[in-house]
């Protein structure tokens, strides 16, 4: 493709991910909520003007009070409103088409959203009669519903005839949800971001050059930001730089891949004129500090590829201390 008019290589694609799990506490009625599915039972809220909510309110929409009683509800319903869902998506409570409803269960006053397998959407109307499937293995959470299906005909006349069986009570109160937070992409670099991952997987760290006021940028986004001007000239960096300022995380989380505490620094590489974020390591902590000179810590050659982590970290260089001068129109 062309690039600032001259051609350049194809930007480069890769898939990419960003995943957490939304973890919260549930307080006492979502609570007794999640507990009682874990027991094939859904409970609802009866509010101070009569009302039954399923699922449960945590305070009264009327007096703003909690709930005085949680009653039982279900497990059979009335399809109130819904829409059909003909390609599921990943971890969506089905893997076939199904639909996405309204149901308001036997002895509630308002409607719960969950999902009814129907088989088709011609299958599915309003004021259809449904019933809850139950997961084999519950564990507190509203996916011990597995889904809810179409009452048969002796069912629909008698939804106390299906009542669960009721399972003895199953270890500690539920007292926390888990929420698996997935959102894959397809990442295109822009063709300056390219060129520095390239640098990268020769070992190479590449910046650009502004032609207006010479700053260079490492990544380079391809264009001056006080210039608005193309950065078209590549630039070779060294691996060695100037930590500008720093944060110590002591703070852990699922997934990291350094035990806290350890050091997010900005580095501000010799002959740049952004810093940017890495790791410090090969040190304690408490040793980083502003001026500090530092090192790039290339990964194995065997393990490079077009990414920015192809530099593991960077590590004390051993060179006496950046004097504050030299870097403080950086901060
Ligand atoms: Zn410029």
């Amino acid at each position: 493709m062309f690039y600032n008019g001259r051609m350049t290589e194809t930007p480069l694609r890769a898939p990419m991910e960003i995943a957490f799990d939304y973890t919260r506490s549930l307080g006492p009625v979502l609570s007794q909520f999640m507990t009682a599915l874990r027991e094939r039972r859904i409970m609802g809220a009866r509010g101070a003007d009569g009302t039954v909510h399923a699922p449960p309110f945590e305070y009264d929409p009327v007096t703003y009070r909690p709930p005085a009683e949680l009653v039982e509800v279900g497990p059979a319903g009335t399809v109130v409103s819904w829409s059909w869902m003909p390609k599921p998506a990943a971890g969506q409570p089905l893997d076939r088409p199904f639909a996405w409803a309204l149901i308001r269960l036997d002895g509630a006053d308002t409607a719960m959203l969950h999902a009814v397998d129907a088989g088709s959407a011609a299958a599915m109307r309003t004021g259809m009669r449904v019933q809850a499937r139950w997961a084999a293995d519950r564990v507190g959470s509203i996916r011990d519903i597995a889904r809810f299906e179409p009452c048969s005909a002796a069912k629909t006349d008698a939804p106390a005839a299906a009542a669960p069986p009721q399972a003895a009570t199953d270890g500690e109160p539920v007292a926390m949800s888990v929420t698996p937070v997935r959102l894959r992409y397809q990442h295109t670099a822009s063709p300056a971001e390219s060129a520095y991952l390239r640098g990268l997987a020769e070992g190479r760290l590449v910046g650009q050059r502004c032609p207006a006021c010479g700053k260079v940028y490492i990544p380079s986004r391809g264009i001056c930001p006080a210039d608005g001007v193309p950065t078209d000239s590549e630039v070779e960096l060294p691996a060695t730089g100037t930590v500008t300022t720093f944060s110590v995380v002591n703070v852990g989380y699922p997934g990291q891949e350094v035990t806290p505490p350890y050091v997010a620094a900005a580095v501000l590489l010799d002959g740049a004129d952004i810093a940017f974020q890495h790791l410090i390591l090969g040190c304690d902590p408490g040793e980083v500090r502003m001026g500090m000179r530092v090192r790039a810590v290339w990964r194995s050659r065997e393990e490079w590829s077009t990414t920015a982590r192809n530099i593991s970290h960077f590590a004390p260089a051993g060179e006496p201390d950046a004097p504050y001068e030299s870097y403080a129109r950086f901060l």
